[in-house]
């Protein structure tokens, strides 16, 4: 079930930006419990209204851009409302949260935000090819 509402999720993302705007990385796995993906990306474009779209990488692989209006149309035919108390039970991964990243250089703010990290092979920033993404304190 979780496999398909991903492949759902996936199938949301445009090859293209229409943005103008950075988009920042989420680097999901296909196995990704997708009602935990989707409250993470609903709190992010909910953080702030310059989030336009974000990049979407599943396994590694790079998917597309999925642009905050496209999330919010899955939302609503998959979701049924969204805002209720629904959302505050989530089965599986009661813990889980997505681990930000984000690049040393100041001023850089590039964002990524990953499900797993392995802290011996952190991802490098892919504004500054040289600097090792940091787990936000
Ligand atoms: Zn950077």
């Amino acid at each position: 079930m979780a496999k398909i509402m991903m492949s759902k999720l996936m199938e949301n993302t445009l090859q293209k930006s229409t943005i103008h705007g950075k988009a920042d990385i989420f680097m999901l796995h296909s196995h990704a419990d997708v009602d935990v993906v989707m409250k993470e990306l609903i709190k992010y474009f909910g953080e702030s209204d310059e989030r336009e779209a974000i990049r979407l990488y599943v396994d590694g692989k790079y998917v597309g851009f999925l642009p905050r209006i496209n999330l919010y149309g899955f939302v609503g035919t998959t979701y049924k409302g969204v805002d209720t108390s629904g959302y505050a039970v989530l089965p599986g991964s009661p813990n889980f949260h997505c681990i930000e990243l984000q690049c040393p250089v100041g001023g850089c703010q590039f964002k990524m935000f990953v499900m797993h990290l392995d802290e011996d092979d952190l991802p490098m920033c892919p504004v500054h090819p040289d600097q090792t993404m940091e787990i936000k304190k």
